[in-house]
């Protein structure tokens, strides 16, 4: 199963893409799943029924929470989140609810990660291939995962029709709910996709 792992609604201030397009054209463009990750909310849940749509289109709701030491995808059994909670609090905090997070592009210039947030007791999922990052903030993304044996995923982070599912991430195991999803990345049981690769990262090589 494809899923785009990180895509913004137009509830973000800087995104233009409405949850309505997402819902009807991410089939289209061969997505099985997005995850709505709008900035510090999940608010998109007041307008749509999470897991499977009438088209079969899988729909996640997390978010991206901002933290001084980087911006994070989380994913949990939680409606919101109390905000201002620096990296470290953030993994402690999501992982005792039993979610997972994923760290989103670690080397994006203008909002760098604090490396010292990844690793066993911290963000332990590295996004190997942003479509809004160059190649080589994606490379070295892929150098910090391999450094430290983290898992990597790829997503689009779109923020218009044209990026949506760009840089998909392969699921390896059936995913029709969060909770679904949550165990698949607790679990490890998923991957860059080879579209994700092509398109952000051509250097890394999946089978
Ligand atoms: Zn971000
Ligand atoms: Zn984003």
């Amino acid at each position: 199963m494809l899923f785009d792992l990180h895509v913004h609604t137009d509830i973000s201030p800087c995104s233009s893409l409405e949850l309505t397009t997402i819902l009807t054209r991410a089939k289209g463009l061969g997505l099985d799943g997005v995850c709505l990750t709008d900035h510090d909310t999940m608010e998109v849940l007041s307008e749509v029924k999470e897991g499977v749509q009438n088209d079969g289109l899988v729909v996640i709701v997390g978010m991206e929470y901002s933290t001084p030491e980087g911006d994070y995808l989380i994913f949990g059994p939680f409606e919101s989140i109390r905000p201002g909670m620096n990296a470290f609090e953030l993994a402690a905090h999501v992982y005792r609810a039993g979610g997972a997070m994923i760290g989103a592009h670690p080397y994006r210039l203008t909002r760098p990660a604090d490396l010292a947030a990844y690793g066993p007791e911290g963000c332990r999922i590295v996004e190997v291939a942003n479509g809004r990052n160059t190649r080589s903030e994606n490379a070295r993304a892929l150098s910090l995962a391999e450094k430290h044996s983290l898992a990597m995923s790829a997503g689009s982070d779109a923020h218009t029709l044209e990026e949506l599912g760009r840089l998909p991430s392969k699921m390896l195991t059936k995913v029709h709910s969060r909770e679904d999803f949550v165990a698949a990345l607790r679990n490890g049981l998923f991957r860059p996709s080879r579209l994700a690769c092509a398109n952000g990262l051509p250097h890394l090589q999946v089978a």
